[in-house]
């Protein structure tokens, strides 16, 4: 039996490894691990990338998405709106900055924050909306944002799983005050650990998320604020750059595995693909989501076929114990709860071959077909 994992770094670095190894040597041979040319090198490389003024690197997506909150001035007593269905770190950026998460239900087609239930969620409370670019598909930003200012609110964009993606020629970043990006291993650029940045077009949210990330000096030992220690590490950022010089024709590969399973999957009785993207640049499928309600059973068909999948995510975040004491309950957020039942990952990555997707799709239709 062919086993076949869900993501394969290990071909990854293959692909990459005579460009990276070198620089992560000469990181070592310098000895400046924390902050340096290749910090800045690194920041100015993925602002350009996505379009941004500027770009502040930090230590996980979380610790993004939290930095840019405090950033846009989110704290104690504020209530930030959030779709349920997400890692939970998106709601923990919002907790740790004092704030209450407060969820809004999701489209059913797309999974992604449903722009028409954000009126009925708004209080005189409510400081930030944090849409969540799931799977890598950007959510309905003109929307969003022409609702955000309307209101006076801030708007951060948890694009965590959405490096490259674009509406028109606007990515994450560029609607609102922020974007955070999550540069964990897996994501669609992913360091040799934790990693994460903060994009923006504006000068007063990136000093002050430059501040937030280093103790809250901007000299040394001048500390103006009282801050973190969540700096993006020198051997990260040149494993970035490195990577970031691959990530357009990644992205590619992506696209181009994606509408392979979606033909594969046209006549499969009863499954169905996640979102077709509004626009063709608007997804860059950091995850290939099918849906269906013998999911659990699919999941263990492929299982004993050697085809590792995934559930992004099974239990939605309103349901978490860790948030029990937001007063939400089962029923409260119907259509996220539905998709927690019904949604499958399928492996999708840039150097899975044509051959092994056909052979996760053959599995997959003959599921369907019994
Ligand atoms: C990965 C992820 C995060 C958190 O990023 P880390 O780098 O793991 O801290 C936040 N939100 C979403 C949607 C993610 O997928």
């Amino acid at each position: 039996m062919i086993r076949q994992p869900f993501v394969d770094l290990a071909a990854q670095y293959a692909e990459v490894r005579e460009e990276l190894t070198p620089e992560v040597a000469d990181v070592l041979v310098t000895g400046i691990f924390i902050g340096g040319e290749r910090v800045r090198r690194f920041e100015s490389e993925f602002a350009r990338f996505c379009g941004t003024a500027h770009c502040v690197g930090v230590a996980s997506g979380t610790d993004a998405l939290r930095i840019a909150l405090l950033a846009v001035g989110v704290g104690a007593g504020d209530e930030v709106l959030t779709a349920p269905n997400s890692f939970i770190a998106t709601a923990e950026a919002i907790s740790q900055c004092g704030a209450r998460p407060v969820f809004v239900d999701v489209r059913a087609d797309t999974l992604l924050l449903d722009v028409e239930r954000l009126e009925a969620a708004r209080t005189p409370r409510t400081r930030a909306v944090v849409p969540v670019h799931l799977y890598g598909q950007m959510a309905e930003m003109e929307a969003i944002s022409a609702w955000c200012a309307r209101h006076g609110l801030a708007l951060v964009e948890d694009a965590a799983q959405a490096h490259g993606a674009r509406l028109g020629v606007r990515g994450p970043g560029s609607f609102g005050a922020a974007a955070a990006f999550s540069f964990y291993p897996a994501k669609n650029l992913g360091a040799a650990g934790d990693a994460g940045a903060i994009v923006t077009d504006r000068a007063d949210v990136a000093h002050r998320a430059r501040l937030l990330r280093d103790h809250g000096q901007a000299e040394r030992y001048v500390h103006e604020i009282a801050g973190f220690n969540s700096r993006l590490d020198a051997l990260q950022a040149a494993i970035l750059s490195v990577k970031l010089r691959h990530l357009a024709h990644w992205t590619e590969r992506r696209r181009a595995l994606a509408a392979l399973y979606r033909e594969r999957f046209e006549k499969a009785p009863g499954l169905q693909l996640v979102a077709e993207p509004r626009e063709p640049d608007a997804h860059v499928y950091h995850l290939l989501v099918v849906r269906l309600a013998r999911r659990d059973e699919l999941r263990e068909a492929l299982a004993a076929g050697g085809i590792e999948t995934g559930i992004h995510y099974p239990v939605p975040i309103h349901l978490q114990g860790a948030y029990h004491h937001l007063g939400y309950g089962q029923g409260s957020f119907p259509v996220a709860e539905e998709a927690a039942r019904e949604v499958l990952s399928l492996p999708l990555y840039p150097q899975l071959s044509d051959d092994a997707l056909h052979r996760v799709a053959d599995t997959v239709e003959a599921f369907c077909r019994r």
